[in-house]
């Protein structure tokens, strides 16, 4: 009985694609549109480009890549303008980048601080979840901006946008990344608002709802 319970812990832990402890690299699944799973394991395709990216309203850019996907752009305007009336003033540092520019990006962190670091912070090209264009840095890239009112009020309603904090304290062996309390990705509303309610990442919350995220109550 013993030996049969170990037998099917082992299946499901072969079998599930978003298994957490898997160190194998896969192709990203492009199929779960909004809900996309890009990261260390998960790759998107050379040249990736989403096909509805528009410019973030001037008005919450300071960022010279100011693009992001059409919902997500929306999204992200009415959580600045929201937040605007709380005196909580949020931008647009940086959102989507080609897998060329992460390319620059990556190369140059290796170049200032080692493989071992650059790997805690930059993505290789196709690993990076803003050539996702679902993904913005808000305000800054700076850890400290984590202790300010405006990291506070994110961390309190961005859910309700549709947005999470997509790499938070103390998940890095989950994530993959160091703590960035400034990169926000967007998921929609629902998958969301059961992230945060539940406390889990992008990776536990695909892992929980296997191939079928967009009924996350499951
Ligand atoms: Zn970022």
């Amino acid at each position: 009985m013993k030996i049969l319970l170990l037998y099917s812990l082992i299946q499901i832990f072969i079998s599930n694609p978003y298994n957490l402890h898997s160190n194998s690299r896969q192709d990203a699944d492009t199929s779960l549109g909004i809900l996309i799973l890009v990261n260390k394991q998960h790759k998107l395709p050379p040249g990736y480009r989403p096909y509805d990216l528009v410019p973030i309203e001037e008005k919450y850019n300071k960022g010279v890549m100011n693009l992001l996907r059409q919902e997500a752009a929306t999204a992200f305007a009415r959580m600045c303008s929201r937040a605007e009336a709380d005196s909580i003033v949020l931008w647009n540092h940086s959102a989507y980048r080609s897998d060329t520019v992460q390319r620059q990006l990556y190369e140059n962190a290796v170049e200032r601080r080692g493989t071992e670091q650059a790997g805690r912070f930059s993505a290789q090209p196709g690993h990076s979840e803003h050539q996702t264009g679902l993904t913005v840095d808000i305000n800054s890239t700076h850890t400290s901006f984590g202790n300010t009112p405006q990291a506070a009020w994110l961390r309190q309603y961005a859910h309700l946008f549709g947005f999470i904090e997509r790499y938070p304290l103390q998940k890095e062996h989950i994530t993959g990344y160091g703590y960035e309390p400034w990169h926000y990705r967007y998921v929609g509303i629902k998958a969301a608002t059961y992230i945060i309610e539940n406390k889990l990442t992008l990776e536990e919350y695909h892992e929980r709802n296997g191939k079928h995220p967009e009924n996350p109550a499951r």
